[in-house]
């Protein structure tokens, strides 16, 4: 597992990939902040949902279908996967504990917390949209306000229903915003579609955000997108990427699914796009498995997750000259 200060995934030619533990890739499990540099956390929360519950198994499923993603590069330019200059570990999840919103959220944040303080980068696995306003609390608590880059078809941007209610999987953003926590004005969102998501769009951008819709980006194109984003992302940025901004021929395991929506393909693009952005952390969330089909959706994630270990992998000055993770 280990060569020097590194870690690796298990070599999948000397054990093969449906035996052993089910960590992400299967990847040590510690958490020993001074032996890392990413840690992978899961939040098996879906209490928030507003519709179909399921991703509560999110993080258990992306963990299972991570076994097919090998640590190799993903682009001809690369020599070696990320694991030759990143200390990568899964963490563990939250312990959750049934039936309490406000409850879950103070453990999952308290989780994250000292994740940032150690300068380690968190990525967060759901557990419904909800996960995300803790996992902005522990970020923002050492990087101050951020930048938030969000890929769903929702904003999540809702008013609560009422002024005792304040949380549920579509109010993440407004309660983020009243709480200080993200600034809009360099905030971007991408993929939105959807009938019940169009009549909040010109509220959202009213209120700051630069919104690309799922037409828009189709009419745009990637390249636009990523300028678009490069132009005003700026700061620590959080990174939080619903799956259901996948169109559900890409991603079916998901709540509340929408036609229409991005390609895979334009999804793992749009993640590699981001490498040499100040990217603090990072989120998967809305992974259903009891909706999914043939584990795609998992799979999907996990090979997301694999993108944004290459985004940290690239930051400046990281050594890149450490041994290759199987040669
Ligand atoms: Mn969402
Ligand atoms: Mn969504």
């Amino acid at each position: 597992m280990t060569a020097g200060e590194r870690l690796y995934p298990e070599d999948w030619q000397r054990a093969p990939r449906f035996q052993g533990m089910y960590s992400f890739m299967r990847l040590p499990i510690s958490r020993d902040l001074t032996k890392a540099d990413v840690v992978i956390a899961g939040a098996p929360f879906d209490l928030g949902v507003v519709h179909r519950p399921g991703a509560r198994f999110g993080p258990r499923q992306i963990r299972i279908a991570s076994a097919q993603v090998r640590p190799y590069p993903t682009t001809e330019a690369e020599l070696w996967g990320p694991f030759r200059s990143l200390r990568v570990v899964d963490y563990g999840d939250a312990d959750i504990v049934p039936a309490y919103i406000d409850e879950n959220l103070e453990r999952i944040r308290a989780l994250l917390a000292p994740v940032h303080a150690a300068g380690v980068t968190p990525i967060l696995l759901g557990g419904d949209h909800t996960v995300t306003l803790p996992a902005l609390r522990a970020a923002a608590a050492t990087h101050g306000k951020l930048a938030l880059l969000h890929f769903d078809a929702h904003p999540d941007y809702w008013p609560p229903p009422t002024p005792e209610r304040l949380y549920h999987h579509g109010t993440v953003y407004r309660a983020a915003e009243q709480e200080g926590l993200i600034d809009l004005s360099r905030s971007v969102q991408v993929g939105i579609r959807g009938t019940i998501s169009m009549g909040i769009v010109e509220e959202c951008r009213a209120a700051g955000f630069h919104l690309v819709t799922a037409d828009e980006f189709a009419a745009q194109g990637l390249e636009a997108t990523l300028a678009q984003i490069r132009e005003r992302v700026r700061g620590p940025v959080y990174l939080s990427l619903d799956i259901d901004s996948a169109d559900p021929a890409f991603a079916p395991g998901t709540g509340t699914p929408e036609v229409a929506g991005l390609t895979s393909r334009e999804l793992m693009h749009l993640v590699r796009g981001l490498r040499g952005l100040p990217v603090v952390a990072f989120d998967v969330v809305e992974v259903a498995p009891p909706y999914d089909q043939a584990e795609i959706t998992a799979l999907l994630a996990a090979n997301l997750v694999y993108e944004f270990l290459e985004i940290c992998a690239a930051r400046p000055g990281n050594d890149q000259s450490g041994p290759p993770a199987h040669p």
